[in-house]
């Protein structure tokens, strides 16, 4: 019989855990008013040691399950919600100026279309980021890091593309680099050089660019975990998209893709052929698109923000979605143009408001779909033993609360790898 392990960390007085975790059963409709899925437990305890979880389940049985280290931290829950760390799978945080001033052209009726080509959208991003020094990228992108933290997330995707030349792109990626030093968010880098044609080049000119010189570097470099890239009609082309994510593929990155924001346009079937590990937005996605991502184990990264506050009110179809086995994950496309939030409390909102979704599998979908997007479900997006000490606490009695009572912060403490990195109040 091996000693019971030593904890480090304890959390105690937790009104109600959810778990979530590979052992928990997937999503089905609800047999009854009272029914709640996934299962939590109540008056419930975790110890964790070395930055990892060693046990959870009713306080009662603490004192039987683990060891208790005499310099250990006590925390009290104080009969609140926790909840595994958010993982925010899909953003665009590291950029220069903002673009508040469109935003309320296009409420007034500007189509984005019109925007662009008087000089907004993602190109107005891509000349600000340019002029912006990487110090001062750094300190903008450091306060929104630390907003997501306040708010409850404990990993975030980031993407580089409002660059689109070589030098800006590895500045974006250092910035990303740079800040996961500087603040206790985990962060995944992604290369999206291939999010907009450049001014003064065409299609085929600026993929040749990106496949022989930009993706190379930022390989050689190792500043990218993913690449992404935006297909869509008047972006990149099916052809084009399939050319830099097969050679994104040979220097051993993995692959994301925009699918099907704007148009149904090819992007969700690509990604199934090159077996990406997420097709991301899929408003437009049809059936047969969904069936396809998901008999290629391919996640899909929803963004209800970015539809919301473009205005489109167009939706992924989320009923087709649970018919066809895909997993889902939620994410806040944090960015100037499309959505600008760093708070995954709003989206978890809007997944059940828009996307019809329940509270549970909208936290499913922000916590563990989410680190399936990122390929990192071995080790973050639930609360079973072994997973990494990434937990929220919130203060509200359950999951219900923490989605009706929309547009605060609930969050108390955030730990991350095991350390207090938040204490609020
Ligand atoms: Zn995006």
């Amino acid at each position: 019989v091996s000693p019971p392990p030593v904890a480090d960390l304890l959390v105690r007085d937790i009104g109600e855990l959810v778990p979530l975790g590979a052992s928990v059963p997937a999503w089905e409709p609800p047999h009854g008013p009272e029914e709640r899925w996934p299962p939590r437990i109540r008056d419930a305890a975790l110890a964790s040691g070395g930055g990892h979880v060693l046990w959870c389940g009713p306080q009662a049985d603490l004192d039987n399950a683990v060891s208790i280290s005499a310099e250990a931290t006590h925390v009290s829950a104080q009969g609140g919600l926790i909840t595994p760390g958010f993982v925010d799978s899909h953003t665009h945080l590291i950029f220069g100026g903002d673009r508040a001033d469109e935003f309320f052209l296009r409420l007034r009726g500007v189509p984005y279309r019109e925007l662009a080509r008087s000089g907004g959208g993602i190109l107005r991003t891509v000349r600000e980021t340019r002029r912006t020094g990487a110090a001062e990228l750094l300190s903008l992108a450091r306060r929104r890091a630390e907003r997501m933290l306040e708010w409850g997330t404990t990993t975030a995707e980031i993407k580089s593309g409002y660059g689109l030349d070589l030098e800006t792109e590895l500045k974006i990626l250092e910035v990303a680099r740079r800040l996961k030093d500087e603040t206790p968010l985990q962060i995944v880098p992604t290369f999206l050089g291939a999010h907009e044609v450049p001014p003064g080049t065409d299609e085929s000119t600026y993929v040749e660019k990106l496949v022989q010189e930009m993706l190379p570097e930022v390989a050689r470099q190792g500043l990218a975990r993913f690449c992404d890239v935006f297909c869509e009609r008047g972006v990149f082309g099916v052809e084009a998209s399939r050319r830099v994510l097969q050679a994104a593929a040979s220097h051993g990155l993995g692959l994301k893709i925009h699918a099907e924001q704007l148009s149904r346009f090819g992007g969700a079937v690509l990604a199934a052929e090159l077996r990406a590990t997420s097709a991301d937005h899929l408003e437009y996605a049809a059936a047969a698109d969904l069936e396809a991502l998901a008999a290629a184990g391919v996640v899909a990264v929803l963004l209800p923000g970015a539809s919301l506050f473009l205005g489109t009110e167009r939706y992924a179809p989320m009923a087709e979605m649970r018919a066809s086995g895909i997993e889902p994950a939620l994410a806040t496309d944090c960015n100037p143009g499309t959505c600008m939030t760093e708070s995954m409390a709003s989206i978890l909102f809007l997944a059940v408001v828009k996307l019809k979704m329940s509270p549970g599998e909208a936290l499913r979908a922000a916590c563990l779909g989410s680190a399936r997007a990122l390929g990192l479900a071995d080790r973050l997006g639930s609360l079973e033993p072994g997973m990494q000490t990434d937990l929220v606490i919130f203060d509200v009695p359950d999951l219900e609360h923490l989605v009706y009572h929309f547009g605060v912060n609930h969050v108390r403490q955030v730990v991350k790898r095991g350390h207090l990195v938040v204490s609020r109040r």
